[in-house]
């Protein structure tokens, strides 16, 4: 193997192992196959979730809603947690929501299936759409951690204030988050506003708000996208 070769190869082996440990991260067993693909890394933890029970929205679900996209998408969008619809089919943001948020990706040339991966903070269906409660998202967030480190997006778009609360760990309301970037570990996080709450507000302010985010999001990507992962 010609030298620059080789030592592109450890930098990214020490990038990666760099970006395991600011996740917290500190032991990798190094059995079978250490260093999986992102869709088969995705498709081993979607099947461990499997029959989980490590919380009481276990009682409320239907299906378990790991995610969905590219495995190796540059841009991630996170959510609450899954709706009746999504708790139906088992995909993220299938319903009236999420209609919107593939318009709203489209807006900025953002395909969902092609250039993104899209999940939730947590992946069990709440009763009645309450919000996640910490004790369910303390139980999901492994998962969540796990997802991020097998795709390890340049971009993380979070959707309305329990995302990007949950992330950026504050109480700051999302009106006050928005707008701006954030380092989140190793990657860029953007905030925006819930496509639900656009839904239900559908005044021209908060789209252009969002829209705004968006194109601040899709900034970043194509900014970073230029540098080696
Ligand atoms: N709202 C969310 O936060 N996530 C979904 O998957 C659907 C609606």
């Amino acid at each position: 193997m010609p030298a620059e070769a080789l030592a592109q190869a450890l930098r990214s082996l020490a990038d990666t192992l760099r970006f395991y440990r600011a996740m917290g991260i500190t032991h990798l067993p190094l059995s079978k196959d250490y260093l999986p693909a992102p869709q088969d890394e995705l498709a081993r933890q979607e099947r461990e979730l499997q029959g989980c029970t490590r919380c009481k929205l276990s009682r409320s679900r239907s299906k378990i809603v790991f995610g969905s996209g590219n495995p190796r998408a540059e841009f991630v969008t996170i959510g609450e947690g899954p709706g009746e619809e999504e708790d139906r089919q088992g995909l993220p943001f299938v319903g009236r929501a999420g209609q919107l948020l593939t318009k709203m990706l489209a807006s900025v040339d953002l395909d969902r299936e092609r250039d993104c991966y899209i999940m939730n903070v947590v992946k069990c269906h709440p009763e009645k759409n309450r919000n996640p409660e910490p004790d369910e998202v303390l139980a999901c967030q492994p998962f969540l951690l796990a997802q991020l480190g097998a795709i390890q997006p340049k971009v993380i778009l979070t959707l309305g204030n329990f995302a990007t609360q949950s992330l950026l760990g504050t109480k700051e309301g999302i009106s006050k988050l928005h707008g701006k970037i954030y380092q989140y570990h190793a990657m860029v996080l953007v905030p925006t506003f819930h496509p639900a709450f656009l839904l239900r507000n559908p005044g021209p302010e908060y789209r252009r708000l969002a829209w705004e985010d968006l194109k601040l999001a899709k900034r970043e990507y194509d900014r970073l996208r230029t540098i080696p992962r």
